[in-house]
């Protein structure tokens, strides 16, 4: 199994390489393919087994598809992370992968200032990284609008839950196209996981590594 065989963008492949990605690990290797056929993905997958690349690669390689509209971009895909330091590292990641797409990539969390993220909305951006308290604040201001969101990941979705975010990820939801894919990746399958996945996900697929 390689990167290449997955039939990702050139430019994702390139990137990969400069990384010195060679070969897929066991859960990118199957929640890649899944996520590329338009599939909703359920991910069991711990921290430090590559699940950033499983759910960024299908994503950066569905929005290197089309060429963002002219004007400021409002998000396209929006990832969903319990803490800081978790959005900036995925941030960190997208962003390496993505090096060679011009996307704008961009993480949003509390205890930094508004206005800066508020001035990258007015600029655009492609892939919003969120922690949820945060991202609602700027729903309630209407900083930041979801309506053109196409693709949603919940990362570490279990301690998002842990930490009391059900309901800030609900009113999230409330926002987005129902028309989107969305991929929830968590280290357990507790019984409210399930549940918000039959409630917000459309038959999705499981990968359990
Ligand atoms: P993650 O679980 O996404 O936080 O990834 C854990 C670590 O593994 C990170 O340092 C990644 O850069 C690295 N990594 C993930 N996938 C691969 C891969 N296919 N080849 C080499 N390194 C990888």
């Amino acid at each position: 199994m390689s990167f290449e065989s997955l039939g990702l963008a050139p430019a994702l492949l390139r990137a990969l390489a400069e990384s010195n990605y060679n070969t897929p690990t066991p859960i990118q290797a199957e929640a890649i393919p899944l996520a590329m056929a338009g599939h909703d993905v359920l991910g069991g997958a711990q921290t430090g087994t590559g699940k950033t690349a499983a759910f960024g690669l299908p994503l950066l390689n569905r929005l290197s598809k089309a060429t963002p509209p002219n004007g400021p971009r409002k998000p396209r895909a929006l990832i969903l992370a319990p803490t800081r330091e978790l959005a900036m590292q995925v941030c960190d990641s997208l962003r390496g992968f993505s090096r060679h797409l011009r996307l704008s990539i961009t993480a949003i969390y509390g205890g930094a200032g508004m206005q800066p993220q508020i001035d990258q909305f007015r600029r655009g951006v492609d892939v919003l990284v969120a922690c949820p308290g945060r991202l609602i604040d700027h729903l309630e201001r209407g900083t930041v609008k979801l309506d053109g969101v196409e693709i949603l990941v919940l990362d570490e979705a279990d301690r998002m839950l842990d930490m009391g975010f059900l309901p800030a990820i609900k009113r999230v939801l409330g926002k987005l196209p129902a028309q989107r894919q969305t991929l929830l990746f968590s280290a357990t399958f507790e019984a409210q996981i399930k549940s918000l996945a039959l409630e917000f996900m459309r038959d999705p697929r499981q990968v359990q590594i």
